[in-house]
């Protein structure tokens, strides 16, 4: 297929599901506003249109996928997914694994951010990819780690085979330059100069390729970086195996992930549950075969969750181990236990059909990265309720106008074709907030009309590994 047309593909689905989000919520609008006298009839109408408004968008979304299945690319779809992974995770192998490890340039990264798992699992993964965008091998520290005392290694494969050593004969701190043998990287916080190869930059040789098939290329590139990164070590296989097998964990399967304690009120809002299962009930409702089970599992920090959740749907087979969130929860973080409990939970949410969860956490981000490794294009199998996702400690990167908007309301941003738009967050109804670099405007416009352009840049072309 051209590039032209997969874009547009995945835009024409994009608009249909802004589309519902903005009829949705203009809908629930009106019904605030009715008056107490007529409200039961009016209620009632305004019920209709939702329903049918929901039927028209989807059976849009159900032709749409049957398109794609059916224009006959799909296989091609697959391959190249396929050879662009394993050209890069060559490449990988090849960075980690140098013939002579007192003479390789190295990057040295420390796993102790003073975060949780997602968050450290984020901070070595930009560690890696200013690794690979320097052509040095990066050694990480990790003894001593707060959710391990022995480190990476008790849980996952060492990122090098014959080089885990920090020796060399010369030391600085990045950014250093390309004669010392030894780089010391900061946590992404305090990095100055910011390397250009750090999120949300893909490498420019491979982004006319990552863009043709994917949605979103850098989290299709995080994911790559995370394949390699977090390879289990054989016990933690067994341990997956074992809590699938004792969860009944079974596609088709929705994951849900909930995350309270210590973040609600401080870096997210609360949601009920129920904002959650709506979004469930809509994803097996626009399955054009229906599952015989409805089946869901959920994550989550706090383990009431799971128990109520599980009183309130009972047409649903809710399953999560409320133990591991018991573990999770920020009282009892910190341990070995508890790295199980994440390490499962993590990888079973990225092994679901869908994910519904808070993008401002960095657990679910972390299964939607790892998600991408399953598919050749999972870019569109989430619902967030907050956040769109982003990498933490990115470098600025503005959307692009893709049509002109003129404002009809207070509040509203006009928008020019081209013009560069910082985009804060997606209402979820149609708009999403914004800076217009142009004019110095912030305001709402609708998300339909910008998009994420792809941020390539040069990194070194590892060409002795052969495309
Ligand atoms: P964030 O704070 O949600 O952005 O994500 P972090 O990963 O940085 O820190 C949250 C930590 O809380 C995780 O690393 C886990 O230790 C724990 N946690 C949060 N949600 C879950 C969950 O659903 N399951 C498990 N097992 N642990 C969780």
């Amino acid at each position: 297929p051209s590039s032209e047309y997969e874009e547009l593909r995945r835009r024409l689905r994009n608009d249909v599901q802004e589309m519902w989000y903005y009829i949705s919520a203009e809908l629930n609008k009106f019904k605030k506003h009715i008056d107490e006298f007529t409200y039961d009839q009016r209620e009632k109408e305004i019920q209709d249109v939702m329903k049918n408004a929901w039927e028209h968008k989807k059976s849009l979304i159900i032709n749409i996928d049957k398109l794609k299945k059916a224009d006959g690319y799909d296989e091609w779809r697959e391959k190249e997914a396929k050879d662009l992974s394993d050209l890069v995770q060559k490449r990988f192998r090849y960075l980690q694994n140098p013939a002579d490890c007192n003479k390789a340039k190295k990057l040295i990264c420390s796993l102790n951010k003073g975060c949780g798992f997602g968050c450290q699992i984020h901070h070595i993964t930009y560690c890696f990819l200013v690794a690979y965008g320097t052509e040095r091998t990066l050694v990480m520290k990790s003894k001593g780690w707060r959710y391990h005392k022995d480190g990476w290694e008790s849980v996952f494969k060492p990122l090098s085979d014959t080089c885990l050593s920090t020796t060399g004969t010369s030391h600085s701190n990045w950014p250093g330059d390309s004669s010392k043998q030894v780089i010391s990287l900061p946590i992404v916080d305090n990095v100055y100069p910011k390397p250009r190869s750090q999120p949300p930059s893909v490498p420019a040789d491979l982004a006319p390729r990552l863009e043709k098939i994917h949605g979103h290329p850098l989290v299709w590139w995080v994911g790559q970086v995370l394949k390699y990164l977090m390879r289990p070590q054989d016990h933690v296989k067994r341990t997956l195996e074992k809590a699938k097998e004792k969860l009944g964990f079974k596609k088709p399967i929705v994951g849900v992930h909930v995350r309270r304690t210590d973040k609600v009120g401080t870096e997210a809002a609360y949601h009920d549950i129920d904002e959650y299962m709506i979004k469930v009930e809509q994803y097996f409702d626009q399955l054009e075969t229906k599952p015989d089970v409805k089946r869901v599992f959920l994550a989550s920090d706090d383990p009431k969750v799971i128990t109520t959740s599980r009183k309130r749907y009972p047409n649903y087979e809710i399953i999560g181990d409320p133990e591991i969130a018991e573990t999770a929860s920020v009282a009892k973080r910190y341990s070995d236990t508890s790295l199980q409990g994440i390490i499962i939970d993590i990888h079973l949410l990225s092994e679901c059909d869908y994910l519904v969860c808070t993008f401002s956490s960095q657990v679910c981000r972390v299964a939607y990265e790892l998600m991408q490794t399953f598919y050749a294009d999972a870019y569109d199998r989430f619902t967030s309720l907050d956040d769109i996702y982003y990498y933490g400690g990115q470098n600025p990167h503005p959307h692009v106008a893709i049509l002109d908007h003129k404002p009809r309301k207070n509040g509203e941003l006009e928008l020019k074709a081209g013009d560069l738009i910082d985009v804060f967050g997606n209402h979820w109804d149609g708009f999403s907030k914004g800076y217009n670099i142009r004019t110095s405007m912030t305001g709402l416009f609708p998300s339909f009309k910008v998009k994420n352009p792809v941020d390539a840049v040069d990194f070194p072309k590892y060409s002795n590994i052969p495309l």
